[in-house]
């Protein structure tokens, strides 16, 4: 990735940067062989800074020993991470309030301050870098939020409100301020001197997926322990309702770095704690939470009903009766669960089919089909791919079990079973289970809001195109229809003409009748149209008593049209519509347009038909006029003339 230079934004005077010492220490930091003296009494000046520096490399050591001096304080940090901490709180201080209404800065430092001792936290059992180094990047790691707050107060209050679970708050950032809080966030650490793996780690840590580090690799460890860290910040700043949409997601990316339920519960409280205390000390707001460790050990307590959603089908597949009695003793009747059991792989494979469990807890050894077997025919197929698979083994191999992993398990749990740890993992299961569910689920609305939508855009397609009243395509649908018929006979030379008809003294209809039964009047002549029409007619209602025709056909010619007309007329003429007690007898006068070499679009036809129109309202109406080479031509005369 390139990492924009923060001159280059154009807006690093806007940017918030650390005051006083924490900008003194950046200067002096810069300098080649800067020394630990010069360092210790900059700090020295600042007594809070030096109290939290103190209790800062307390916190983060393991280690009995109390340090109650700066010098010991930077020997136990590291100098990189003492320059960091010093910026990091410095901001804090300083950004305390701001002028973007919208943003939250109290809600802004409390979620980078959980996820600062969550990042620490995470990165302690694994060597992957300093924690006090990840601390000071987990609480900067959203400062390009801060800073376009600061830079763009007023459009950056206005984005804030625009948001919604269509666009990622990244999007509408690029969308209206050309840049978003991941570029900026990197350009700033990197301006700051924080090391290359850190900013990059930083610009992917909300979304993982999208950084190209190879599976493994130390960025690659980082970003992802950055982005729990970020999941647990999210849990703790949002509202108890919405806590149990991250605990599904913590327990899987905890199960990834080996954590079972229960050492996770504990690693999250131990968090929570260590927040509020920091939260004190730097005056950011750090809520107390219930105890993550009894919300995920106690998912049923916490699930949204209290029905017994949470039995689950289970299929035991194991070979030792002794064995099997103690886990389907505790899956059924300690846990709830419904259990099947099986002795062997090759039942087990059959059984599955038939009760499509959600977990199969499977020993390795067994005889006709062993565990492993079993494990890769159950992903083999479409359904086994979310399954849950638990395997029992004697054997704790290192190469044992990565071959086991890589034949699609999700966990294993070593022989004899100890029931504790079992409960743990099947805590995780459980968990596996809802997230999916609740994936499921999703998935499931989504396809059906997208079927709805569907059905809802057709509908209101067909309702913009369709003449409510008589039902024929409308105004709109006409000249559509028009231009493409047009274009589909210059393409295909085709012929086609067209015919404007217009009821004649309609009006006198409604004064007679009133409204309602012209109405009806209109309805039961458009219903003529589509009785007398041929296959290839369109007729479309395009004013109040006006219609259009559309013709397209090979064998069109003018007497062709004529004659259609003058059926068409002749047959509406005849009609006796009876409405209520009145018998009413009606005319309509019509107007044709064929298509012509010298004709250049389809208004100068339609322009055409409405002279012919025209015409045979003049010339005493209940009759059809042709436009043709340039004529117009009562019909009433000319059937056999332009024949
Ligand atoms: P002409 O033979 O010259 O076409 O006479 P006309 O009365 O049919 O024509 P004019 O254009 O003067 O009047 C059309 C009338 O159609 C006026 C209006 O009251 C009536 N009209 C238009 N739309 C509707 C409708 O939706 N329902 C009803 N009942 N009447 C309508
Ligand atoms: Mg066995
Ligand atoms: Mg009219
Ligand atoms: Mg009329």
């Amino acid at each position: 990735m390139k990492i924009a230079d923060i001159d280059q934004l154009g807006i690093s005077e806007l940017l918030p940067s650390p005051g006083g010492i924490a900008l003194a220490l950046m200067t002096a930091c810069r300098k080649e062989n800067v020394s630990i003296g010069e360092i210790t009494k900059l700090i020295q000046t600042d007594p809070a800074l030096s109290g939290r520096l103190i209790k800062k490399a307390n916190m983060a050591s393991q280690s009995t020993r109390k340090i109650t001096s700066v010098p010991e304080a930077i020997a136990r940090v590291g100098l990189n991470a003492v320059k960091q901490l010093a910026m990091g709180f410095s901001l804090i201080d300083q950004y305390q309030k701001g002028t973007c209404n919208r943003f939250d800065y109290q809600e802004f430092w409390s979620h980078s301050l959980l996820m600062a001792i969550a990042s620490q936290e995470l990165v302690k059992s694994t060597r992957l870098c300093s924690p006090d180094e990840l601390f000071a990047c987990g609480l900067m790691a959203r400062i390009g939020c801060l800073a376009l707050a600061t830079a763009y107060p007023e459009r950056y209050s206005k984005l804030l409100e625009k948001q919604s679970p269509d666009s990622t708050l990244a999007e509408l950032e690029k969308q209206y301020l050309q840049t978003n809080h991941h570029e900026l966030a990197a350009a700033i650490l990197n301006n700051y001197g924080f090391p290359k793996i850190f900013v990059e780690s930083v610009y992917y840590h909300e979304t993982p997926q999208e950084s190209c580090f190879s599976e493994g690799s130390r960025p690659y460890q980082i970003v992802h322990l950055l982005y729990m860290a970020k999941l647990i910040a999210d849990f703790g700043v949002c509202s108890a309702s919405e806590q149990s949409q991250y605990t599904s997601e913590l327990i899987l990316l905890g199960g990834k770095m080996s954590l079972d339920t229960e050492s996770l519960g504990f690693l999250i409280d131990q968090i929570i704690k260590d927040w509020q205390t920091w939260g004190e000390l730097l005056k950011v707001p750090a809520a107390g939470l219930p105890s993550f460790h009894k919300i995920i050990n106690n998912p049923i307590a916490h699930s949204e009903t209290t029905e017994d959603k949470s039995a689950l089908r289970i299929l035991i597949a194991e070979d030792d009766p002794s064995s099997l009695v103690l886990v389907e003793e505790l899956l059924s009747n300690v846990l709830g669960h419904t259990v099947f059991s099986a002795a062997n792989g090759k039942t087990a494979l059959s059984l599955s089919l038939e009760v499509q469990p959600h977990i199969v807890v499977t020993d390795w050894l067994m005889p006709e089909m062993d565990g492993l077997k079993l494990t890769q025919s159950l992903r083999a197929t479409d359904w086994g791919q979310n399954l849950y698979i638990i395997m029992m083994t004697g054997l704790d191999d290192e190469e044992e079990i990565i071959e086991a992993f890589d034949a699609g398990v999700d966990d294993y749990v070593t022989k004899p079973i100890n029931i504790r740890e079992f409960r743990a993992r099947m805590r995780a299961a459980w968990h596996y289970r809802k997230l999916q569910e609740s994936w499921e689920r999703d998935h499931e609305q989504l396809k059906r809001f997208a079927a709805e939508l569907a059905v809802t855009n057709r509908k209101l397609e067909h309702i913009a195109l369709t003449d409510m009243l008589t039902e024929l395509p409308n105004r709109r649908a006409g000249t559509e229809a028009l231009t493409k018929a047009w274009s589909d006979s210059s393409r295909s030379n085709q012929k086609m003409y067209v015919t404007l008809i217009d009821i004649d003294h309609f009006k006198r209809i409604n004064d007679t009748y009133g409204h309602a039964i012209g109405d009806q009047v209109l309805k039961k002549v458009a219903a003529t149209f589509g009785a007398i029409g041929r296959k290839n007619d369109v007729f479309f209602r395009i004013g109040g008593e006006e219609f259009m025709a559309i013709h397209l056909n090979d064998d069109t010619n003018a007497k062709s049209a004529v004659l259609f007309a003058e059926r068409l007329r002749q047959h509406v003429a005849a009609l006796q519509i009876n409405i209520d007690a009145f018998s009413i007898q009606i005319s309509i006068s019509m107007g044709i347009a064929i298509k012509e070499q010298h004709m250049k679009n389809e208004d100068q036809l339609l322009s055409a038909a409405d002279k012919a129109l025209y015409a045979a309202k003049k010339t005493g109406r209940n009759k059809t006029c042709l436009f043709i080479h340039n004529k117009i031509v009562d019909c009433n005369h000319c059937i056999s003339q332009c024949a």
